[in-house]
């Protein structure tokens, strides 16, 4: 394992310098130092890097009374196109803006360089100006009327879409970034203002797109961020009565325990929530396509990715030259640091996270898996943990019904597609599913069979920003990307005018 026991040297001055500064919550346009404190922690090596604010519930209450007057007032103000060339510039920014960035984000992630450039900066770049497209484009509709109880007159209908208000933008860490992207393009598309809570293991790439955001000319107020706990700081956003609607990416009890809160007080919520993703390999599929399109579908993020291909499904004639075939390539991933360009693996975000992985492997082991590779976690100080994968599972399986969020595949065999249908099927979840086969025929049944939000054929996790993302079952419901998620941050308004 390639390991630097100070990666930090090999960081961009901006990056390093940008550590080294105090963070506070950044309020209205303004960042402030916060007197409770906390760390924030190299997920390669353990160590301390930089230092966060918690914030307080004062805090909550002056970032949703920013938002709820730059809703009102600036940033209503501001005309499509404005807020179209907002987005734009904030796009650019992030362009001009990359090295140090995506470094921040493999610090405090763990994730490695590539990733955190091709998707935090690449992608987002690309969902920043798809959705500043979008400000232009909100419609309603004109409607004929006929209303019988009023007889005399004529009228005209129509609908128009007017911004949802203040978002709360809850994110995870395991694509810290470019999620909190994913939450705050479509809203202020839209002419929403946001308050974004990260994960408090990941909090600096927000911070540090707060800061572009007023730089690219987005009103004080619009773009507010907290840092701190789930329990403190998102609790009381989801609570505070001044948030119209909360969109939410995380696990799925966290999800549930967010919609039964914000049930209450009626608000919107949209939840992008847990996936156990189904791999289904049919008879016909190329071996040589399918093998490292299967080992990258779980191991690409070390597997922390809520639509990684976790269960692969094979079918009987190709499962023992599949499986194995992924083993020699989990057996080859080279482990490190982060930020080398050699590495194909960095750790997983921390040691806690790295524990529960194993203890859900170990239970895989326990009820009957066939641990064909990895399993371990090697003898080197930070989260890493080895590619791993289970065979012969069922779907009671521990490891096959939960989601692990780590380098671990669990597959099985099936003989016909109805039956790879029903194992595909047999999950809480309903995230994204692949399909491999050169058969139309088969394709298609398949297609319309799964019960999942994102289905891809002979190819996996391919997102785009016009595509609607978003879950089935526990997986959650609404959409983050695609023309949908600018609508799911409006209301709709009916307008009925009398000429008598
Ligand atoms: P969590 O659900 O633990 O946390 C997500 C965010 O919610 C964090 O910022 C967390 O803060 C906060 N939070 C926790 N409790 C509350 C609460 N009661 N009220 C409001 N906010 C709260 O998820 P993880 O951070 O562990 O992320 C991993 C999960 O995210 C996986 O299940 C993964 O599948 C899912 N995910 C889904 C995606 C999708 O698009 N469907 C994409 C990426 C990830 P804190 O950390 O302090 O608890």
């Amino acid at each position: 394992m390639k390991h630097f026991e100070n990666d930090l040297e090999l960081l961009s001055a901006e990056a390093r310098s940008f550590l080294n500064r105090e963070h506070g919550v950044f309020i209205d346009g303004k960042m402030v130092l916060g007197e409770e404190r906390y760390d924030i922690v190299d997920a390669t090596t353990g160590r301390t890097v930089s230092t966060a604010t918690d914030a307080t519930l004062a805090d909550v209450d002056l970032a949703v009374a920013a938002a709820r007057k730059a809703l009102e007032g600036v940033w209503a103000q501001r005309r499509p196109h404005e807020r179209e060339a907002c987005l734009l510039r904030l796009a650019d920014l992030l362009q001009q803006n990359s090295r140090e960035i995506s470094e921040i984000a493999s610090i405090e992630s763990g994730r490695l360089l590539t990733n955190t450039r091709g998707i935090d900066i690449e992608h987002s770049i690309l969902v920043l100006r798809y959705m500043a497209g979008m400000a232009t484009k909100i419609k309603g509709a004109t409607l004929p009327l006929s209303i019988p109880y009023i007889p005399r007159g004529e009228f005209d209908g129509y609908t128009y879409r007017e911004p949802i208000g203040v978002v709360a933008a809850i994110v995870p860490w395991n694509v810290a970034l470019g999620i909190a992207i994913w939450k705050i393009a479509p809203a202020l598309a839209a002419g929403c203002t946001v308050v974004l809570k990260p994960s408090p293991q990941t909090p600096l790439t927000a911070l540090r797109l707060a800061e572009l955001a007023t730089e690219a000319g987005i009103p004080d107020g619009v773009v507010n961020v907290l840092t701190g706990s789930g329990s403190q700081v998102g609790a009381a956003l989801v609570r505070h009565p001044d948030v119209d609607k909360i969109s939410f990416t995380g696990s799925t009890g966290t999800g549930r325990r967010i919609a039964e809160a914000a049930a209450s007080q009626f608000k919107s919520v949209s939840l992008e929530l847990g996936g156990k993703s189904p791999f289904i390999v049919l008879e016909d599929a190329d071996p040589a396509v399918v093998i490292p399109a299967a080992a990258w579908g779980i191991f690409a993020n070390h597997g922390q990715n809520c639509c990684a291909g976790s269960r692969l499904y094979v079918h009987a004639n190709r499962y023992d030259e599949v499986v194995e075939g992924v083993a020699e390539i989990a057996r080859s991933i080279r482990l490190g640091s982060p930020l080398l360009a050699e590495t194909q693996m960095g750790p997983l975000t921390n040691l806690g996270h790295r524990d529960r992985v194993l203890q859900l492997v170990e239970a895989g082991k326990s009820e009957g898996a066939r641990l064909v590779t990895g399993g371990g976690r090697p003898d080197h100080p930070g989260a890493y943990f080895e590619p791993t994968i289970l065979a012969d599972v069922t779907s009671r399986m521990t490891p096959v019904a939960e989601e692990i969020f780590g380098p671990v595949l669990v597959a099985a065999s099936f003989k016909t597609e109805e039956e790879a249908l029903l194992l595909a099927n047999d999950t809480e979840f309903g995230l994204g599913a692949s399909i491999w086969s050169n058969d139309t025929r088969k394709i298609r049944k398949m297609r319309r069979g799964i019960k999942a939000g994102s289905v891809w054929v002979n190819v996996h996790n391919a997102l785009d920003m016009a595509l609607p993302f978003g879950g089935w079952k526990n997986s959650g419901q609404g959409f983050d990307l695609g023309e949908e998620a600018v609508l799911g941050h409006t209301r709709v308004k009916a307008v009925v005018e009398h000429f008598s």
